[in-house]
This record gives structure tokens, sequence and C-alpha cells, in this order.
């Protein structure tokens, strides 16, 4: 599992299974958070990859 949380509110902005790159998800969510409408710079933001449970 791939997840993107937001730097300042921590909701996730985006998570799936597909490792993108940290720009391409902040281009696929306009570089904002959809809970606290922060613009998230590619440095404010937490990437966390959880590994998948099987
Ligand atoms: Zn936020």
């Amino acid at each position: 599992m791939f997840e993107i949380a937001c730097g300042k509110c921590g909701a996730a902005v985006y998570s799936g299974v597909d490792l993108k790159s940290a720009r391409d998800v902040l281009k696929l969510v306009g570089n904002r958070c959809k809970k606290c409408g922060a613009l998230l710079s590619d440095q404010e933001f937490v990437v966390d990859v959880k590994p998948m449970q099987t």
C-alpha cells in the first residue's frame, strides 16, 4: 500500500497499490489537499509506503 499524507492535517491525499512518483500523485490531486485545501509541494507531504500483507 502506498500512501501520501498531507503535511498539515495528516489526511491521506492519495492511497493505492500503484507506487507512483510523488510528483505524479500531486498532479493527480491538483497539488492540493482535499481535506484542508492546503497546497502541497513535494517537500511538504509525507510519503508512507506500507508493505502489502499477504
Ligand atoms: Zn490537509
